[in-house]
């Protein structure tokens, strides 16, 4: 049997990924589950899976979850080293599922086992990329992308030689403001900005789909993965997110990915790989579709991917830099202490600030070196909040 675990298994990307394992009883056997605040769902799914351990990343649930998995043989424990120790325990398959910087540190620790890891967790590529990529070959380990645009990116180039790709192209949809004027955007609320046109994902995703700063982390994610030049990496407006990505050769040819907006697609493919097995996703209709539409994204609306290409440009520690300002930006958003236009103007702030300090181009030489900038963006982005300076 696959002893597989799961970082992040309450969540959009956990519970969908449990899905395709529950579909196939009997092949899998699940070491690990961590969740945060949802105590219930962890233990739940915990008992169903017949887990060998269920983690919370808070100390104060754990009584909760004890509580949840009161009569079962299945371990409790809380915490960020409890998550780190979880995640060093022998599995085959590790899916790396928690939300935000939060998730870099176990998925630190499963590479460590020389497994493979399935990354679904982009903010740890944008923060520590070759930190990441380096501590996979040192062990041995495999990454293998989640998000459905670098799930398509990688499966274009199976068979394909690198040097012989010209250009990547990943498709955004437009989240939710897609088509609204610059000036509406300035009131935009938080229940408007967590109804996504086409897929059904975590809020805090949802949300950076409707400022792109979602495709803005996918372009510093496509950078650091696939180690392709950031002038090669092209970003393209598709709402009907159909086409997930295309890679361009040089003799012209752009061979695209297309699938329906289900993130089972790209999690199945990361669990099968390298084989391909039958997954519960719709199959296009592309007669009934009819037609595919693309356009170039407006990056004076969305700001958000212009601060990636200059993170792209500028390397070192601006992305971890970039990543924590925008997960303040968006706490600050969810809270109601700015609004929707702030977020980019408050990364700006945090980046151009940080770089005149100390510049961001350092290289980042050890996690600890990624989460000390992480630190602080975070403590100048609070700052910023609290003092009105956004
Ligand atoms: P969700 O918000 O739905 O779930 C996040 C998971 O992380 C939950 O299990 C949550 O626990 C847990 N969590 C939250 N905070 C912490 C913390 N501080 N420490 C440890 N665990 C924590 O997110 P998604 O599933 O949408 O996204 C997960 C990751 O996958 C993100 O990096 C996202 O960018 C990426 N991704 C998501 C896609 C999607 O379709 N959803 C597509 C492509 C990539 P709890 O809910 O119990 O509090």
């Amino acid at each position: 049997m696959r002893r597989i675990s799961v970082f992040g298994s309450t969540g959009s990307i956990g519970v969908n990924t449990l899905d395709l394992i529950a579909r196939r009883p009997g092949e899998f056997q699940v070491v690990a589950l961590s969740g945060g605040r949802n105590v219930d769902l962890l233990a739940s799914q915990a008992r169903a899976l017949r887990a060998e351990v269920a983690v919370t990343a808070h100390e104060e649930c754990l009584p909760a979850l004890r509580a949840a998995l009161h009569g079962s043989e299945i371990e409790a424990a809380a915490g960020k080293a409890a998550l780190i120790e979880a995640a060093g325990r022998p599995a085959d398959w590790i899916m790396s599922a928690i939300v935000g910087v939060a998730g870099l540190a176990p998925g630190f620790a499963a590479l460590k086992q020389g497994t493979t890891l399935a990354l679904a967790n982009k903010e740890s590529l944008v923060a520590a990329g070759p930190l990441l990529l380096a501590e996979a070959a040192r062990h041995g380990a495999r990454i293998l992308p989640v998000d459905s645009e670098h799930s398509a990116v990688f499966q274009a180039l199976t068979g394909e030689r690198m040097e012989e790709v010209e250009r990547v192209i990943i498709t955004a949809s437009g989240g939710a403001f897609r088509d609204w004027p610059y000036e509406r955007l300035k009131g935009a609320t938080v229940a408007e900005a967590s109804c996504h046109p086409n897929w059904a994902m975590g809020q805090r995703i949802t949300i950076d789909s409707a400022s792109m700063f979602n495709k803005a982390l996918e372009l510093i994610e496509t950078k650091e993965f696939f180690g392709f030049a950031p002038e090669q990496i092209e970003v393209l407006v598709h709402p009907e997110s159909l086409v997930h990505a295309l890679v361009g050769f040089r003799d012209g040819a752009l061979m695209a990915h297309l699938g329906a907006p289900d993130m089972r697609h790209a999690i199945g493919y990361a669990l099968n790989w390298p084989a391909r097995r039958d997954l519960p996703v719709e199959r296009l209709d592309l007669a009934k579709i009819g037609q595919l539409s693309f356009r170039a994204p407006d990056e004076t609306r969305f700001p958000a991917l212009r601060l990636a290409r200059e993170v792209m440009a500028t390397g070192g520690t601006a992305g971890a830099a970039f990543n924590a300002a925008k997960e303040i930006a968006l706490d600050g958003f969810i809270g109601g202490q700015i609004g929707f236009l702030a977020m980019a103007e408050l990364v700006e702030a945090v980046l151009a600030q940080m770089s005149a300090r100390q510049g961001l181009g350092n290289d980042a030489r050890s996690l600890d070196n990624v989460m000390g900038t992480d630190a602080e963006a975070r403590a100048l982005a609070r700052e910023m909040i609290a003092t009105g300076r956004i």
